[in-house]
């Protein structure tokens, strides 16, 4: 089994103890050996991912996305647009990878950038928004379909902020 505690916070503190409070919670032992931090680079602002003959891709680019966490698909999809383009530019007498930085910021770009605004905006409300989940069932399988990537970020949160227009910031809140 592997069990884990994170963040998106640079405040976030005491990790390892939250980690062991879960893992009391759950009626399991963890001895420190067994514990491994990591971090996930986030770069949701895409600049320039190539110089010269390298580029960089996946992780050492920071396409992890900023909301869940998830970099497998787009290191998997970076490695995809290199080869495209490595393929096209390899018997060019003066390679140009140019076209990668393009097509990344086109094809994943866009969505780092609304999932760290969902990040920013959910994370730090998400009392806020669990009651708004419950005054608004639909918003749950909403949600779902954000995590399924068949809705966008953008829609997303337009989607919340029309169920709070509709219900009012009082409701919300509860008072
Ligand atoms: C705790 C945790 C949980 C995660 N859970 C998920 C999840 O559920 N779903 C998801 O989509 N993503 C998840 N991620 C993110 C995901 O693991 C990464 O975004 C993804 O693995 C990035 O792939 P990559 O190929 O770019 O880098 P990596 O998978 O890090 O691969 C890079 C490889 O290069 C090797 N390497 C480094 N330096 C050198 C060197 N000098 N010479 C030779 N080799 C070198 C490394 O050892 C490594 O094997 C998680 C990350 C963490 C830390």
């Amino acid at each position: 089994m592997s069990l884990g505690v994170g963040s998106f916070s640079e405040k976030a503190k005491n990790l390892p103890s939250l980690l062991h409070k879960l893992a009391q919670a759950e009626d399991l032992a963890v001895s420190p050996e067994q514990v491994n931090r990591w971090i996930i680079p986030l770069n949701p602002n895409l600049q320039v991912l190539h110089s010269g003959p390298a580029l960089v891709l996946g992780d050492a680019a920071g396409l992890a996305d900023p909301f869940t966490g998830e970099g497998i698909y787009s290191a998997l999809l970076s490695a995809s647009l290199a080869s495209e383009v490595i393929a096209e530019q390899v018997r060019c007498q003066k390679p140009d990878l140019r076209e990668y930085t393009l097509l990344v910021k086109e094809k994943i770009g866009i969505g780092l950038s609304g999932a760290l605004r969902a990040s920013r905006w959910l994370y730090p409300a998400s009392g806020l928004f669990h009651r708004l989940i419950q005054r608004r069932p639909e918003l749950a399988a909403e949600f779902a379909s954000l995590l399924a990537q068949d809705l966008k970020y953008t829609q997303f949160l337009e989607i919340c902020r029309q169920h709070i227009g509709k219900l009012g910031l009082k409701k919300v809140f509860g008072k």
